[in-house]
């Protein structure tokens, strides 16, 4: 690997073989790789802030070309991948080849390619005299729920400025993305009343009762589907999906425990805390009450797990408006996966999705 501390131009292909070389796996540490972009920008004049994890395992970076005194547009991206494990790669995922004009490893369309794009751009950018500055937004852990981000965004106007627009470059074919779904995450918990499965009037089967709770979950999907619906997603409504189930002891034991995880991919204007709260009253009107009967300690209880807002940038808002004029396009999509965008738009900066690659290719083997 070449030292990045040198004022060389380097091409996007270049500083992409070098950024897939890290194996940032979220799990991992992504710090030799910001440190590989804080030594490059130096050597390009721009100094960069490192904003490190409170474990110190992982770190965020925000760098400013041009003005400081003045928010500008923000480049973001997240520096790290998704693991590779169990996947039939045709060739070492950290050593980026290329193969009839495409280019293969992990991270290449999500999405180091977008950064090495950025990075190859920072000579141009330093050269000029920029009246709106461009700032370079780098984040960790954005594949486990962009837990990254949030500490970053925090710091804006404290110790690193807000941006006034954000483009985040996840692989979108550089088509324009102004809105998409986003995702809520809960688990419910059951405490019902263990007893032999002989004597099912001494207990209550938490998995029996778990059921109840989930053939609801599919009524409340319809009743929303029913009252919101918006043709630009497919589907073009909130899903719920019940991802996992565990529960139960012995073929002879009422099961006394039993818990699920489940998800709304939600709409903008969808209420999905709503939903799990439509899910309790269920459980106080319908269930509860006999559950208690049986025995007081009955209980069901769900958790929010993580919320990513959708995200929506607006008809007129500024960062469709530009990037659209930029590139010379006049549509826009909405998309069901997620993104940060939902964090910087709700922090107050005006943010679309555009980047190189396709969605289709990311997370996949041969990326
Ligand atoms: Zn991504």
């Amino acid at each position: 690997m070449s030292s990045a501390s040198q004022s060389r131009k380097l091409s996007p292909k270049e500083i992409l073989a070098e950024l897939v070389a890290f194996d940032t796996t979220s799990d991992k540490t992504n710090i030799p790789m910001a440190e590989w972009v804080r030594d490059y920008l130096a050597g390009h004049g721009v100094e960069a802030k490192m904003l490190p994890s409170e474990d110190g395992l992982h770190t965020n970076m925000f760098a400013t070309i041009g003005p400081k005194d003045k928010p500008g547009i923000g480049l973001s991206g997240h520096m790290d991948v998704v693991p590779t494990t169990g996947q039939p790669w045709d060739t070492n995922p950290y050593e980026m080849v290329e193969r009839d004009g495409r280019l293969y490893g992990r991270g290449t369309c999500d999405m180091k390619g977008f950064i090495a794009c950025v990075l190859a751009m920072v000579p141009e950018f330093a050269a000029r005299k920029l009246s709106t500055p461009i700032h370079i937004v780098l984040s960790y852990d954005e594949e486990v729920g962009c837990t990254g981000v949030k500490p970053m965004i925090a710091e804006f106007e404290k110790t690193i400025p807000k941006p006034r627009l954000v483009i985040v470059g996840e692989p979108t074919l550089m088509s324009v993305v102004d809105a998409h779904k986003g995702g809520y995450r809960f688990r419910t918990d059951i405490t019902g009343k263990d007893a032999h499965s002989s004597k099912p009037q001494l207990g209550v089967g938490a998995i029996r009762v778990a059921g109840e709770l989930i053939s609801e979950l599919g009524r409340i999907e319809e009743r929303h589907k029913a009252a919101l619906s918006n043709p630009r997603f497919d589907p073009p409504y909130a899903s719920i999906t019940v991802s996992s189930i565990e529960g139960g002891i012995a073929h002879n034991i009422i099961p006394p425990k039993c818990s699920f995880t489940w998800g709304v991919r939600a709409m903008p204007g969808t209420d999905a805390l709503g939903m799990a709260r439509e899910l309790q009253d269920y459980a106080e009107r319908e269930l509860l009450p006999w559950m208690r009967a049986v025995h007081p300690d009955c209980n069901i209880e769900t958790h929010t797990l993580g919320i990513l807002p959708p995200f929506d940038s607006g008809e007129g808002s500024e960062a469709r408006t530009l990037v659209l004029k930029l590139i010379g396009q006049n549509e826009t999509y909405a998309v069901p996966y997620g993104t940060e965008a939902s964090h910087f738009q709700a922090a107050g900066c005006s943010t679309v999705v555009i980047g190189p690659g396709s969605i289709d290719q990311a997370h996949q083997p041969n990326e």
